[in-house]
């Protein structure tokens, strides 16, 4: 008996919120006006425009009887939301700022980096890396590998539409899919980018990374 009343009250709660968010839309003007756009395959209010509305950003204030119809719109989402590590090259000289120390690849816990060192011509090692694999169906989001970076070229980008029919070979990234610029990065992470402990951070890992790379390559410091 007492289950029974359960359900009834979790039906009513439902049914109690779905009136008062209709009528708030009606008391609004909003009514049962669509807003956001796009195509779309069915087309159940039959509407002649369907498909040639603007598409609209909803954003956290934005609420009402229709639910974000993704993916025609889309919630922005927050800085700090993090999915899979990027690796940054630098703008100014389009230099990755990996050195391939393997730091990353020992601290992740389901061990899904791996990558290859370069090589000088005389077959000395040189800290940058030749390839660079993450795979990102292993990959957990922790972001410790973006924490633990003494280079600070990983960070955990927030593109989360990366769904494909082919379960093997496409989610492994290899250096390529990783780079990402560090305007990109600035553009995605604006707070951080100006926080100043990231902005002595990158002119710190900028003099280091030149220093290491100078000595491998045997080019004498700059004075
Ligand atoms: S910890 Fe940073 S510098 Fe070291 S290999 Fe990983 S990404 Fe490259
Ligand atoms: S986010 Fe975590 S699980 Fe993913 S690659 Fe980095 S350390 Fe590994």
């Amino acid at each position: 008996m007492s289950i029974g009343r359960g359900v009834i009250r979790g039906h009513w709660i439902t049914l109690r919120r779905f009136l008062l968010t209709f009528a708030r839309d009606v008391r609004d003007g909003l009514a049962l006006t669509r807003r956001g756009g796009g195509p779309q395959a069915l087309d159940l209010f039959r509407s002649p425009a369907r498909g040639e509305e603007r598409v609209v950003v909803q954003d956290e204030h934005t609420d009402g009887l229709f639910t974000v119809e993704y993916p025609d719109e889309r919630l922005p989402v927050y800085e700090r939301f993090r999915m899979l590590p990027v690796l940054v090259y630098d703008d100014e000289d389009g230099n990755v700022r990996c050195t391939s120390c393997n730091i990353c690849a020992k601290v992740c816990p389901p061990q899904c980096i791996w990558m290859v060192q370069a090589k000088s011509p005389k077959g000395t090692v040189v800290p940058l890396p030749e390839d660079f694999f993450i795979d990102m169906d292993v990959c957990m989001n922790c972001g410790l590998c973006a924490e633990y970076c003494p280079f600070d070229a990983v960070k955990m980008d927030q593109n989360f539409e990366l769904a494909n029919s082919e379960r093997h070979q496409t989610h492994v990234f290899s250096l390529q899919d990783l780079l990402v610029s560090s305007a990109y990065y600035a553009q995605t992470h604006p707070e951080a980018w100006s926080s100043d402990d990231e902005t002595s951070e990158r002119a710190k890992v900028a003099k280091k990374k030149d220093q290491r790379l100078r000595k491998a390559l045997g080019v004498p410091a700059q004075s």
